[in-house]
């Protein structure tokens, strides 16, 4: 929207605003408000005592919540209760089928703290991770996300929580009926993986990712598994990837800087016949790089990745004799473009 030039800048003062509001999220998230109103609705007195905070502070927390819209206050039988939104109910509730709980924990815990170091970073042009989590990092997911088993799966549960959100419309973006093996090159959990074997039933997807996470995939396996996805070990620099017609990177790519997307790009080219598929899922940014901000928002607490537009998509697969087929804009948070292998690279 264009800011009001003339009487009050509302839209200046709600940016001023919006670290208050992302931090109330964070914060009733990670107390637990929304999972304790889960069924019905408490007063203040009973939601502090549940979320063990004092009723000060929790009155505070309750009614700024209530202000952007994550809860309700109403009047019950003479009392004021504090009640989940449907959509809080949907999203928000921690074992709700597609809780965005996890993601906003780490929004909290891993994110944050990096945006307190925003000014550096920019001065600096280098990651931030040694000031904010007292670690120097050349890898982020080898030396801050995957260094302790307990982070591997906040990582982890933060990556299932959003390709949960995102999977369906990523897996039905494209007809892949002529793929019938698939590999999510960096497919963390296998939530995406379970997405592809629901909406497209001739076709088979191994999860490739790093052994500490492949490690505790048995816990992100849905209870009716499908059957059709399986999990390989190892380090998509350094190791070979598993044969498939159809390769997907979804999220994987905007993580790293052209070099490093070159040297996994040309494995992937080596590994591919001709008509192999290779399926991107990230945010597409428009060609002036200039919208959706959600993704250029992200990029300043990004490491040494870089958002892109699907011209810069486009030239990186050329360069490896992949063609770009198909782009679709999905209304989710992932956009995805469809490329494949040409007859002589
Ligand atoms: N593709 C998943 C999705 O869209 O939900 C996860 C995306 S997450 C941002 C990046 C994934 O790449 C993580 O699961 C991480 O463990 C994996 N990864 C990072 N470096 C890797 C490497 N060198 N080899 C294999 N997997 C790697």
């Amino acid at each position: 929207t264009e800011n009001n030039t003339e009487g009050f800048p509302h839209s200046l003062v709600e940016l001023l605003d919006g670290f208050k509001a992302s931090k109330t999220l964070f914060t009733a998230s990670k107390l637990g408000v929304f999972d304790v109103l889960s069924d019905t609705g408490l007063t203040l007195n009973e939601v502090a005592i549940r979320i063990k905070a004092s009723v000060l502070g929790t009155e505070k927390l309750l009614d700024a919540a209530v202000s952007i819209g994550l809860l309700h206050k109403l009047k019950c039988e003479d009392k004021l209760v504090y009640r989940n939104t449907e959509q809080t109910k949907q999203y928000l509730v921690s074992d709700s089928p597609l809780s965005l709980h996890a993601y906003i924990l780490h929004c909290n815990d891993m994110i944050w703290p990096l945006f307190n170091h925003l000014e550096s970073a920019v001065r600096e042009g280098t990651n931030q991770h040694e000031k904010a989590f007292g670690k120097k990092s050349e890898n982020v997911f080898q030396d801050v996300y995957l260094k302790k088993a307990e982070m591997v799966m906040c990582f982890m549960n933060a990556m299932h929580s959003i390709a949960k959100v995102t999977g369906r419309d990523v897996a039905t973006a494209f007809d892949l009926s002529r793929f019938k093996t698939a590999c999510d090159v960096g497919g963390c959990t296998g939530a995406m993986a379970y997405e592809f074997t629901k909406a497209h039933p001739d076709l088979s997807v191994i999860v490739f990712d790093l052994p500490a996470v492949i490690e505790l995939r048995s816990h992100f396996q849905p209870i009716e598994q499908a059957g059709r996805v399986s999990f390989v070990a190892g380090d998509f620099f350094k190791d070979d990837l598993p044969k498939a017609d159809l390769y997907i990177l979804a999220r994987i790519l905007h993580d790293w800087s052209d070099e490093k997307v070159h040297e996994l790009l040309s494995k992937l080219s080596k590994t591919c016949t001709p008509g192999c598929g290779l399926l991107l899922s990230e945010i597409l940014l428009d060609e002036e790089r200039t919208r959706p901000s959600r993704a250029l928002l992200q990029a300043l607490s990004m490491s040494e990745g870089r958002q892109r537009n699907t011209t810069e998509y486009s030239n990186l697969m050329r360069k490896h004799g992949f063609s770009p087929v198909h782009t679709q804009y999905t209304d989710n948070l992932l956009d995805a473009m469809l490329f494949v292998k040409d007859d002589q690279a």
